[in-house]
């Protein structure tokens, strides 16, 4: 952290800052925005939100019921157009926001758990359903239309389906245990139809069978899930340490997780942070995957450990993840401007573990932040930016960017100054360090991220293990 007070340059900047926070009453201070924000993002005090509700909505006449009672979900409102036919509303929590129209609900046929005795959804029966064969869950299969009509944003991500298999309809999905979804195949996905030019919506055909069907965003991934992938790691892998960074601003735990052969001995320290994002869901797969890396009983990954840390915030923002927010947390703004503010309770705890865990287990070296975007890219740190630590980012890319190493995309590289409060400027502030925000394309799969993870993993360990040898080799 005092790292920071040796740089005259920053220490420039510093005082600029300060002047700027005592001006503006400490905490409202504004900076320059980048392109895609809207007006007042780096603004961090809380903001209100729209109301939501959660609630299942039925329709007798046709037999279907829509749901949003389960974390991850977001559906705002559903009106039938027709019979079959509906049109769902899916608003953003709060505006003016970034574009990243998240959506997730599940519909089922028959009985809503409401309706039960009423008799109603029974009318379905013999109605549009289609023959199958025997035993086949698509038996009298209905084919449904959904106009998913956005409110503060377009659309951007591809509908993600999963039948739901397994006894009750909704028991279990806020918990992530206990429920399981088998992915519907493309010839049930008969239809997606942008309306036009401008498009604020789109129109999805499919068949629902028997089982309830699950329709979001990106695939589904909450609080609960991390927690049970964490636990299951912890269980597995000796070197991996879970614990409580803190808590948001609704009480749901912060998770941190620590990757470590001994965390008695200093050594360098590996900072990664993600999900700041609610719907960046390719990102957090590639984290998920580029973690677990460090774990593995291999040699690389123990000479690794023999030499460093890992230190991970893997889900910054578990309030805006469980509420199916598009972007913000519960006080409705965007963790990843809150980095010089700190108005926000998450941010606080990200900072306060990472400064602990440093002043613990050992200097930083260097630190990611994963997010989505419409493509695969990386947002180093200008290498005109002074640093206290050695430059990762560049001899990182150099290898793991080489078409020898097998990384699965094509990746565009656009540097950025330190000016901005996000993550990845806050841990060179703090630390000195080389930072970087790692960007997944929206479109990517979870086996394309399972191995970007894996290969960007074995290929920043490699790097960090060279950079060690050199700095080393000059003391
Ligand atoms: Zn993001």
């Amino acid at each position: 952290m005092l790292a920071w007070f040796s740089h005259p340059t920053r220490n420039g900047l510093w005082l600029l800052l300060s002047v700027l926070f005592l001006i503006a009453g400490c905490k409202s201070a504004e900076y320059r925005a980048y392109v895609y924000d809207p007006i007042g993002a780096t603004l961090t005090e809380d903001k209100p939100l729209d109301p939501y509700h959660r609630r299942t909505i039925g329709f007798a006449e046709d037999g279907v019921w829509f749901t949003n009672e389960f974390d991850g979900a977001r559906l705002n409102d559903v009106v039938r157009v027709s019979p079959f036919v509906y049109e769902l509303t899916i608003s953003a929590e709060n505006t003016p926001i970034n574009n990243s129209a998240w959506y997730g609900f599940v519909v089922a046929r028959g009985d809503a758990p409401w309706m039960h005795g009423s008799g109603d959804g029974k009318s379905v029966d013999g109605g549009v359903g289609q023959e199958f064969g025997e035993g086949d869950s698509r038996v009298d299969s209905l084919e449904l239309t959904l106009h998913l009509r956005y409110e503060g944003g377009t659309h951007r991500y591809p509908p993600k389906l999963m039948e739901r298999v397994g006894e009750s309809l909704t028991e279990g999905m806020g918990s992530g245990s206990t429920y399981s979804y088998r992915q519907i195949d493309s010839i049930q996905t008969m239809k997606i139809m942008p309306e036009g030019e401008n498009i604020h919506g789109l129109k999805l055909r499919f068949s629902v069978g028997t089982n309830p069907v699950l329709i979001t965003a990106q695939r589904l991934e909450t609080s609960h899930s991390l927690q049970d992938t964490l636990q299951a790691w912890a269980a597995r892998y000796p070197s991996v340490h879970v614990d409580t960074a803190g808590f948001s601003s609704e009480n749901r735990p912060i998770p941190g997780l620590i990757i470590s052969q001994d965390t008695q001995i200093q050594r360098p320290t590996l900072m990664v942070i993600g999900r700041q994002h609610p719907p960046e869901v390719p990102g957090y797969e590639v984290m998920r995957s580029f973690l677990h890396r460090f774990a593995s009983n291999d040699s690389l990954a123990n000479a690794f450990r023999e030499a460093f840390h890992v230190v991970a915030l893997p889900m910054a923002n578990p309030d805006g993840v469980d509420r199916g927010h598009w972007r913000h947390n519960a006080r409705g703004v965007d963790l990843n401007r809150d980095w010089i503010n700190f108005n926000q309770q998450e941010t606080q705890v990200a900072r306060r573990y990472f400064q602990e865990k440093a002043a613990s287990l050992g200097q930083p070296i260097y630190a990611i932040d994963f997010h989505s975007t419409q493509i695969h890219l990386m947002y180093p740190i200008e290498e005109s930016v002074a640093l206290d630590g050695p430059a990762i980012s560049t001899p990182w890319f150099d290898h793991l960017l080489d078409p020898e190493t097998g990384y699965p995309f094509e990746v565009a590289i656009e540097p950025f100054d330190t000016s901005g409060p996000v993550a990845k400027n806050w841990f060179w502030r703090a630390f000195g360090i080389d930072a970087l925000t790692y960007e997944v394309s929206d479109l990517s799969t979870p086996e394309q991220n399972d191995t970007a993870g894996e290969i960007a993993a074995e290929s920043l360990m490699k790097t960090l293990l060279t950079s060690l040898e050199s700095l080393n080799s000059l003391n």
